[in-house]
């Protein structure tokens, strides 16, 4: 593993942080002008670059110290289950949002079938009820040698690390390279796959759209959750119903087919939604002029009156920058150990959830049940023992259809084939008649996860 100029071995040295914080912070995370190389210790540091160095407020470790990077569906269950592995353990739960707002269901919120409260939770309920720290801050980086993270509140030093940071959007990979035009897309078109603040902007267009023409765009590769982009298709077409708003619905796969419960979906899109959801296989976006509103695709190209545009993802830019990406990958996925989690040359640093490397659905309950498995790989390292490796479970509920609420789900394992040396699906269940019972389901599934997280 090599770093750059002032990086260490995979982590980022003192002298590099500095250097590479600065200049992070310098591009706005917390809005101070000065220029990172001109830092070279705490004592001539402005004051908030000094508190970077300083040790962030937290109380003394009372056994080993697990920090894990990231509160969404994968840290908040690895910080439940370190505890219940191993009470011992001081587990750190570190988020850069204040709350938590779930991301599956979400689409049944969009068309009103919940309310926020429903997807809404507490870190302080989580940490309270399972006896673990809650931090509030953005992780900048981490040193393995010195087995220390930074956050803008300060550094906090560990025995463990677990990141589990979830993905960013790639929008290079759609033809829109320049960062300024990116931010323009993400902030105009947003995709609904990484930050709430997408939700509520998605939301707000679907209410208020006038009618024309509005475009959803499926990705291509290992993107998060499978199915979320033709559920939330047909969540689109069901408001418009409702509303009886005039609109062409374009749903630009960038697939050869519709990738999972295909029955199902090309059902609904044909029974319930013929005349709004207009679906095209294959539409590999080569170019999108945002101020034009036109999106071209290697065979033709759409002009729009709004769209949701959820480009390929890759893993979070933290794996990337520390160094511990495999540079193969396209997705900058980590180079882990893939039944044990940790970088192939440290066992003190694992990946789990969405930045996972392994190609298991990139989905909620999967990370779930893979981060009560990688808790107790962790728990067992602590005690110098191993333990079997174990599947995750991936089971996924859509919606098609509202007032009432009709799902379909699936449920799968995986396997290891140990002659091509990949996973594969095992022991699937697949029901792809949607009905009301799988809409219910649907929502019960989806409360008892809450429940496990933030209070059980
Ligand atoms: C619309 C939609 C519908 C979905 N439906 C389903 C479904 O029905 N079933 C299902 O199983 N899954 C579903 N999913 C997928 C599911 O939401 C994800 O797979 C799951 O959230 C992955 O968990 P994670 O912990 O890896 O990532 P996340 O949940 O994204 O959590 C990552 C966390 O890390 C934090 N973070 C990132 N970087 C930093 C940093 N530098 N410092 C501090 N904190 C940081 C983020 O704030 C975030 O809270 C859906 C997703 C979407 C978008």
């Amino acid at each position: 593993m090599s770093g750059g100029k002032g990086v260490k071995r995979n982590g980022i040295s003192r002298r590099g942080f500095l250097k590479s914080g600065g200049a992070t912070l310098a591009g706005g995370a917390i809005g101070i002008g000065a220029a990172g190389t001109a830092v070279a210790s705490s004592e001539s540091s402005p004051p908030a670059i000094a508190r970077l160095l300083r040790k962030a407020t937290l109380p003394a470790a009372s056994g080993a110290r697990v920090v894990v990077v990231g509160g969404g569906w994968s840290g908040l269950t690895l910080a439940k289950y370190l505890k219940r592995f191993n009470p011992d353990f001081d587990v750190v739960l570190i988020d850069r949002q204040s709350a938590f707002v779930s991301f599956p269901v979400s689409n049944a919120w969009l068309a009103d079938q919940v309310d926020l409260d429903f997807l809404s939770h507490s870190f302080f309920d989580a940490a309270n009820n399972h006896g673990y720290r809650f931090m509030a801050a953005t992780v900048l980086g981490f040193d393995r040698d010195s087995r220390r993270v930074f956050t803008e509140q300060g550094y906090v030093d560990y025995d463990y690390l677990v990141l589990a940071p979830g993905i960013e959007y790639d929008y290079p990979r759609i033809g829109v390279d320049d960062p300024e035009a990116q931010e323009l897309l993400f902030h105009r078109y947003p995709g609904g796959f990484v930050t709430s603040s997408e939700l509520l902007t998605i939301k707000r267009k679907i209410h208020r759209f006038r009618g024309g023409t509005f475009v959803l765009t499926v990705p291509s590769g290992d993107y998060r959750c499978a199915a979320a982009p033709y559920e939330r298709a047909c969540m689109v077409a069901a408001v418009f119903r409702r509303r009886r708003v005039r609109a062409k619905i374009l749903l630009l796969d960038m697939n050869s087919d519709i990738v999972i419960k295909r029955e199902g979906f090309a059902r609904a899109f044909d029974e319930l939604y013929g005349d709004s959801i207009e679906y095209l296989p294959s539409s590999e976006i080569s170019a999108l002029d945002v101020d034009a509103r036109r999106i071209e695709t290697d065979f033709d190209e759409y002009e729009f009156d709004d769209a949701i545009i959820y480009p390929p993802v890759r893993a979070s830019r933290l794996i990337e920058e520390a160094g511990i990406h495999n540079p193969e990958d396209p997705q900058k996925a980590p180079d882990t150990d893939p039944f044990r989690y940790h970088l192939r040359n440290d066992e003190h640093v694992y990946v789990a959830g969405d930045s996972r490397a392994q190609p298991f659905s990139k989905g909620g309950h999967t990370a779930h049940s893979e981060a009560q498995y990688v808790a107790e790989v962790i728990a067992a390292h602590a005690r110098g023992r191993e333990i079997a490796w174990r599947s995750p479970q991936t089971m996924c509920f859509s919606a098609v259809d509202i007032e009432p609420l009709r799902a379909m789900s699936i449920i799968t394992y995986y396997k290891y084939d140990s002659t091509t040396g990949l996973f594969a699906f095992d022991r699937t269940h697949l029901i792809d008649r949607w009905d009301t019972q799988g809409g219910q389901a649907s929502l019960a599934w989806a409360e008892g996860m809450y429940r496990d997280l933030f209070y059980g």
